[in-house]
C-alpha cells in the first residue's frame, strides 16, 4: 500500500499549483493581453505574431462577428456596422453621449436599461457587448498560449473611470465568461509595470498619449499603495489628430480639395499615420498622394504637432498643480501609449518635468504589464509571504445613527489594511448604554444597507445628551477582517466585536448594492435630509418640552410661555411631515423664539453652580 504524505512544517500541504492568471488593457484603439511567465510578464501575440489587437469590430448582416485587425479593415468600407472606440461610450447615457459629441458616427437607439445601444446590421449592439467581443477574443488568445482556461484577469481603466463605467467594463467581462480579478487603474498598471511599486515612496507622473485619448496621472506612492492625486487630459487628443495635421499638410501640398469622400480622407490618413510612425525611426520620409511626390521631415513634423503636445504639456502643469505640488517633486514620468514613441513627444516632456521619463518598456504594451503582474499576485501564483498590499474594500462601511442613517466611517474602494476613528455622543440626558449597528453599503438609509453586526456601549456614566465622547474605530486587517471597537473616553468603558465583511457576500450582491446605490442616490439624499431634520426637531423638541416643565413658569411671562408652547406644538406636527425644508424652517423659528429663555436659564444655572462656593473652589480645580 502506497503511503500516505505529509507536508513539511510550514509548508502548504497542497502541491503548488499555477494558476492561469492575466491582464488585459482594454483600450480605445488597441488591447492587448499578458501573463507572467517564469517571474516575467510577457504580452501574448495571436497566430500571425501580432500583439496588439485593434479595439474594433464588425458586426455582419448574417451575424457574423470579426474582432481586431479584420474588422478594422471594414471600417472605411462599412463604417455603420464597424464599432471602434466603444469604450468611450462604456457606462454612458444617452445624454451622456450627446454631450460627448455631434460628429457620433453610429445610429444610436434607445435601449430600456437607460444604456443606448448601435444600430448595425447584425442589430443593436451595446458598447457593453461590443467590448465582450474584443476581451473574448483576448481570452481565446491566452487560453491557446497558455494552453487551459484562465482563472481570473486584471482589467485595466483610466483612473478617471467613474462608478458606471467601471460598473459596465466588468458587465463585458462576465458577459465575455472573464472572472474579474480586479479592476486596476491604468496608470497605476504603468508603474507597477516599472517596478516603482517596489520603492518605498515617490510622486510619479503617468503620460498616456494613445491613438485619441491623452491622460494625465499624478500618483503617490506610500508604502505599496498607490494613491491618484490628480487626472487630467483630454478626451479628444491624441495620434489621430496627429494624422489628421500630417493628412492636411499632405493635402496641402499635393493640391488636393479640402472635401474629400469619406474613403479617399481614409486613405489620406493611413497614408498621414504611415508616414509619422516612420519617422520615429527615420530622419524623413517619403509620401505621395494624387500624383505628388515629397518628403516629410522630422522638424516639419514637429511644427505640425506642436500645438498638440503644448496642450498635453498644459495639462501636465494642471495636474501637477491640482495634485498640490510643484513641477520638481514629480520623482518619475512614465511614458504609455502609442504615440509617446513620437521623439519630439519624449523631448516636450523630458523638458517640461527636467529629466528623462521612463521609456525602456514598449509604451503600447506597458499598462497590459503591469496588469499581468498585479494578476500574477492576485491569483496566488506568488510565494507566502509576498503580501499584496493593494487591496480595496469593496464596500463602505459604517454605522447606524439616530433616525436609521448611515454614517460611512470607511468609504469604498479605501486600501486596507486601514483604521479610521470617529467620535459619537449620546442622544439623551443619562443614556447609559449605546448601541452601535455595524453597516456595509452605499445607501444613506440602515434599511437599505446590509447589517453586518450588532453589539452595545454599557456603563456609560450619566451624563447631559452631547456630553459623552464616544470614540469609535473601524479597522480593517490585511485579510479585510473588520473590527469595530467603541470607547467612552471619559469613563474609559469599552466594547468591541469583529466581523468579516465580506463573508457570505457574493461578486453579484456587491455588484447590485452599487447599483442600487447610483439608482437610488438622489432619493436617498432626500431621505436622508428629511431624516435628519426629523431628529432634530425630535430633540428639539424633547429638550424645549422638559425646559419648560422644569422652569418656563418661574423664567417666562405669561405671554412668553404661551408663544414658546404654540410654537412647540406647531414643531410637534410637522415633525413628522415629509418636506425636510418645512421642517427646518420650523426648527429655525422654534429656536429663535426661545433664545431669551435659554438665556435666562444660563444665567440662573450659573448662579446656582457659584452659589456656596468660593471662586477659589474653581481656580484648584
Ligand atoms: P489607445 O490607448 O488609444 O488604445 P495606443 O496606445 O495603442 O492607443 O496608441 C495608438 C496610437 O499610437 C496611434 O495614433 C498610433 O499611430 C500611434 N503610434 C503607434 N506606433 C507609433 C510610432 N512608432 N510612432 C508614433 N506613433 C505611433
Ligand atoms: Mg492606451
Amino acid at each position: 500500500m502506497a503511503l500516505l504524505q505529509i507536508s513539511e512544517p510550514g509548508l502548504s500541504p497542497e502541491p503548488h499549483q499555477h494558476r492561469r492568471a492575466v491582464g488585459i488593457d482594454l483600450g480605445t484603439t488597441n488591447s492587448l493581453v499578458a501573463t507572467v511567465r517564469s517571474g516575467t510578464p510577457e504580452t501574448l501575440p495571436d497566430k500571425q505574431g501580432r500583439h496588439l489587437l485593434p479595439s474594433v469590430v464588425h458586426y455582419g448582416k448574417g451575424g457574423e462577428i470579426q474582432v481586431g485587425s479584420a474588422a478594422r479593415r471594414r471600417l472605411v468600407e462599412n463604417p455603420l456596422d464597424t464599432l471602434a472606440s466603444v469604450k468611450r461610450y462604456m457606462g454612458r447615457g444617452v445624454e451622456d453621449i450627446a454631450r460627448l459629441g455631434s460628429e457620433l458616427p453610429y445610429q444610436l437607439v434607445d435601449s430600456d436599461n437607460g444604456m443606448p445601444s448601435f444600430q448595425t446590421a447584425g442589430g443593436a449592439i451595446s458598447p457593453v457587448a461590443a467590448s465582450a467581443e474584443i476581451l473574448e477574443a483576448l481570452e481565446q488568445r491566452a487560453e491557446l498560449a497558455l494552453d487551459g482556461s484562465l482563472d481570473g484577469a486584471v482589467i485595466t481603466v483610466p483612473a478617471y473611470f467613474d462608478d458606471a463605467q467601471r460598473q459596465a467594463t466588468k458587465d463585458a467581462a462576465t458577459l465575455a465568461g472573464i472572472k474579474v480579478l480586479r479592476l486596476l487603474n491604468e496608470p497605476t498598471a504603468a508603474a507597477i509595470a516599472y517596478g516603482l511599486d517596489q520603492q518605498d515612496q515617490g510622486v510619479i507622473a503617468v503620460y498616456d498619449l494613445g491613438g485619441g485619448t491623452f491622460d494625465i496621472s499624478i500618483l503617490r506612492l506610500t508604502r505599496g499603495v498607490f494613491e491618484v492625486l490628480a487626472t487630467g487630459g483630454d478626451s479628444a487628443l491624441g495620434g489621430d489628430d496627429f494624422d489628421r495635421a500630417i493628412a492636411e499638410w499632405i493635402g496641402r501640398q499635393a493640391g488636393l480639395p479640402d472635401a474629400l469622400d469619406p474613403s479617399q480622407q481614409r486613405m489620406l490618413l493611413e497614408a498621414a499615420r504611415a508616414a509619422k510612425e516612420q519617422l520615429t525611426e527615420q530622419q524623413q520620409v517619403d509620401v505621395a498622394a494624387a500624383g505628388w511626390r515629397g518628403t516629410l521631415g522630422r522638424e516639419q513634423l514637429g511644427e505640425l504637432l506642436k500645438p498638440y503636445i503644448d496642450k498635453t504639456l498644459r495639462a501636465c502643469k494642471k495636474a501637477v498643480r491640482d495634485a498640490g505640488l510643484e513641477i520638481g517633486q514629480v520623482d518619475n514620468i512614465v511614458m504609455v501609449g502609442g504615440s509617446t514613441r513620437t521623439p519630439r513627444v519624449r523631448e516636450q516632456v523630458a523638458q517640461l518635468f527636467g529629466k528623462p521619463p521612463l521609456v525602456d518598456l514598449d509604451p503600447d504594451r506597458v499598462v497590459a504589464l503591469g496588469a499581468a503582474i498585479q494578476a500574477d499576485i492576485l491569483v496566488g501564483n506568488k510565494p507566502d509571504g509576498e503580501i499584496l498590499l493593494l487591496d480595496v474594500i469593496p464596500l463602505s462601511l459604517g454605522l447606524e445613527t439616530m433616525g436609521g442613517l448611515t454614517e460611512k466611517i470607511i468609504h469604498r474602494n479605501t486600501t486596507i489594511p486601514v483604521a479610521k476613528a470617529q467620535e459619537f455622543t449620546t442622544f439623551k440626558d443619562g443614556q447609559a448604554a449605546m448601541a452601535i449597528h455595524v453597516l456595509q453599503g452605499e445607501r444613506e438609509l440602515v434599511s437599505d444597507n446590509r447589517s453586518l453586526a450588532r453589539f452595545e456601549l454599557r456603563d456609560i456614566p450619566p451624563m447631559v445628551a452631547g456630553a459623552a465622547k464616544v470614540r469609535v474605530v473601524f479597522q480593517v486587517d490585511a485579510d479585510g477582517l473588520l473590527s469595530v471597537t467603541a470607547k467612552e473616553l471619559t469613563s474609559g468603558v469599552e466594547a468591541r466585536v469583529e466581523v468579516k465583511p465580506s463573508y457570505g457576500l457574493s461578486d453579484e450582491e456587491v455588484t447590485s448594492m452599487l447599483k442600487a446605490s447610483y439608482t437610488h442616490a438622489k432619493e436617498d439624499m432626500q431621505a436622508r435630509a428629511l431624516k435628519e431634520q426629523q431628529v432634530e426637531a425630535d430633540r428639539m423638541i424633547e429638550d424645549l418640552t422638559a425646559a419648560l416643565a422644569a422652569d418656563g413658569r418661574e423664567l417666562l411671562s405669561e405671554e412668553e410661555y404661551h408663544c414658546l408652547e404654540v410654537a412647540l406644538k406647531d414643531l410637534r406636527s410637522l415633525a413628522s411631515s415629509e418636506d425636510h425644508r418645512l421642517i427646518a424652517r420650523h426648527i429655525e423659528m422654534v429656536a429663535k423664539a426661545s433664545e431669551t429663555f435659554a438665556a435666562r436659564r444660563m444665567d440662573v444655572s450659573i448662579k446656582k453652580a457659584l452659589s456656596g462656593h468660593h471662586l477659589t473652589d474653581f481656580d484648584e480645580q
